[in-house]
């Protein structure tokens, strides 16, 4: 970067600082998340659950998935929690950025590399749209395919019965809920390819399981997913939590992870979202 540049990058964070995605604190140019919410947010950690992304203490597989596998950077709890919320129902899509760019890392560290030939998201239905004004899952699944360097099919998938959301039903109807909920809307785009399916949490799978199934009828040869936030049991949420406060406050997760997780994020890659519209949903934030 010549001097200049560097003059109107300071300039330029001097007026408009570049804020945490998790926290809203003002970061360096350099840095996508805070050194605070590095050491709070609640990462995935080795070792984990080759089908349902989850560290192995944690994996709740009780059936056999229609997809490979799925990975994910965070559990959906404290500040990763509140992030997808504001993102999913807020309106604040810039957040999109940053935690595409999580959910890459990954893809790359877990995957080993690039599994998919071409990207796809779990789309919204349209009263949702309508709502919303955007599915928050294309704008992350835009975000990791930029990174990937691959195809996004974004209507690939389309949700073909507006049945209620997976967040207001419980564990046992969520699988029942979405039964054909799900149609291939452009089967050109995955027939004999590998898809990598995005969406923004997994909690019992069902949803990620219906969509798998439709790709697979369509011809998709495999079907990965990578999701933002897993789920994972409330008893065992609790003793990791008295876990913290017996060992120190960063707890669990070791300085090595965190720098490791973050050093690999491509801040310069991520390409930035636009307002698109703004959430009315009045789900309080965790
Ligand atoms: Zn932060
Ligand atoms: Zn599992």
């Amino acid at each position: 970067m010549g001097f200049f540049d560097r003059v109107k990058s300071t300039f330029l964070h001097w007026i408009y600082p570049r804020r945490c995605a998790f926290c809203s604190a003002v970061i360096s140019p350099k840095e996508t998340i805070c050194p605070d919410c590095v050491k709070k947010l609640a990462w995935v950690q080795a070792p984990i659950c080759k089908t349902c992304g989850r560290g192995l203490p944690y994996c709740k597989c009780r059936k056999r998935y229609q997809f490979c596998r799925c990975v994910a950077p965070f559990y959906y709890e404290g500040r990763a929690k509140s992030a997808v919320l504001r993102l999913k129902f807020y309106g604040r899509t810039e957040a999109a950025a940053v935690l595409g760019a999580q959910m890459y890392d990954a893809v790359v560290r877990e995957y080993g590399g690039n599994p998919a030939d071409v990207v796809c998201c779990v789309p919204a239905g349209k009263s949702t749209l309508k709502k919303r004004g955007y599915n928050h899952a294309e704008l992350l699944g835009q975000q990791v395919a930029a990174l990937l360097e691959k195809p996004f099919a974004a209507d690939a998938l389309s949700k073909v019965l507006d049945c209620p959301p997976q967040h207001s039903m419980g564990a046992r109807d969520r699988w029942s809920n979405v039964l054909g909920a799900y149609g291939v809307e452009n089967a050109q785009a995955v027939t004999g390819k590998a898809v990598l399916l995005v969406d923004d949490i997994m909690t019992t799978g069902a949803t990620l399981n219906e969509c798998a199934k439709v790709l697979k009828e369509a011809g998709a040869r495999e079907v990965f997913f990578v999701v933002c936030t897993v789920t994972r049991a409330r008893t065992l949420v609790k003793a990791i939590k008295m876990s913290y406060n017996a060992k120190s406050p960063v707890g669990l997760v070791t300085k090595g992870i965190y720098s490791s997780q973050v050093g690999t994020a491509k801040p310069a890659g991520v390409k930035p979202m636009a307002q698109i519209g703004k959430g009315n949903h009045t789900e309080p934030l965790a």
